[in-house]
Parts: C-alpha cells; structure tokens; sequence
C-alpha cells in the first residue's frame, strides 16, 4: 500500500475502492490470496450472508478477475472509452450475478442482485457500482497514472484533475522521470 493513503470515497463506495485496493500490484500483495482470506474480507465488509461459510479456489477467481475489471473501468476515467474486452467482462457478469432492477413505493427503482455464493457478493459490489454511477459520484473514483500502482482513490479535487494516489510517491516518481528525461537529453 502507498505510504501516503489516498482519499476515501463518500458512503458505501468506499467499500468498493477499499475491494480494488486488496491488491497492492508495487509491492505484490493480495488479500484476497485465498479463498479463506477472499470469505473473511468479503464478510468483513457485509457482502456476503452468514449462511454463505465457503468459497472454493473457482469463487475466488472469480471475486479477483471481477476486482481486475473494476481496476480497468476506472482506468478508463484517464484513457477515455472501455474496450470491448472490458465491456464483455462487465456485462457477462452482471448477467452471471442476476442484476435485476425493482421499482419503489415513490416511483424510483433500485437496482439489486439475486445471485448466491459469491455471486452474492459480486452483485452487491457490481450495484454499489450502478449507484455511484447514478448519483455522479463513480466519475471522481480513479486508479492512479503511474501503471506499476494502479491504486483506487476518490478524486476530491474541484477540477477532478488528481492523477495519482498520492503526489509525495507516484506524482514525483513520474516528475523526477520526465525530469530525468530531459536532463539525458541535453547533456548527450
Ligand atoms: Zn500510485
């Protein structure tokens, strides 16, 4: 994890930032390791029933290929447009888990999922999801510009111009780079 951490997103995204976060891609660390460790977390965090008491390694790839796409949706608030590798993902999961949408006594809807086992889980991240994206708040969630990090944060900057997880590490390593860049260029 960055030393410095990053701002934490409003309400219950953050549980989803925190999920994307289980990977430290620098430093090589995965919580989700396991389909123990997968359970715990994921109960942890009030994502799964308590009648659901055990993953195998199956759901458990499951959980960490679903976390891998949320990482490449929002890369994409950098790069502009999804692929349609990402957009396949996406939607084949959200079928897999049963997204389903229920209208409400004053004329709204919400969107919820049906599935069990982890599709449980997945469901109830994939429409925490849905929600930010509703409400405008999923445009401020972002993984930061230097590709060997890729951490989650939520950009509470007015411009919503933040790039990196946190200006001390990644935003000076990727400025004494170009620095160094320059500097090469001059003196060869
Ligand atoms: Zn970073």
């Amino acid at each position: 994890m960055p030393a410095t951490q990053s701002a934490a997103a409003p309400g219950r995204l953050e549980v989803v930032r925190r999920f994307v976060n289980t990977c430290d891609i620098e430093a090589g660390n995965d919580t989700l390791a396991t389909p123990e460790a997968c359970l715990r977390w994921l109960r942890g965090q009030d994502l799964l029933d308590r009648s659901v008491d055990t993953l195998d390694r199956a759901d458990r790839d499951e959980v960490v290929a679903f976390r891998e796409s949320l990482r490449d949706v929002l890369g994409v608030h950098r790069n502009g447009r999804l692929g349609d590798a990402v957009l396949d993902r996406l939607n084949a999961t959200a079928a897999r888990v049963g997204l389903a949408v229920r209208f409400t006594p004053s004329g709204s809807w919400q969107v919820h999922a049906r599935g069990d086992g982890v599709h449980q889980a997945v469901g109830r991240l994939l429409t925490i999801v849905i929600g930010a994206m509703a409400d405008g708040t999923w445009s401020r969630m972002k993984v930061c510009a230097n590709d060997a990090c890729r951490w989650a944060f939520y950009d509470r900057s007015k411009a919503r111009s933040r790039r990196w997880c946190s200006m001390r590490i990644c935003g000076n390593r990727a400025k004494q780079h170009a620095w160094r860049s320059r500097d090469g260029g001059k003196t060869r």
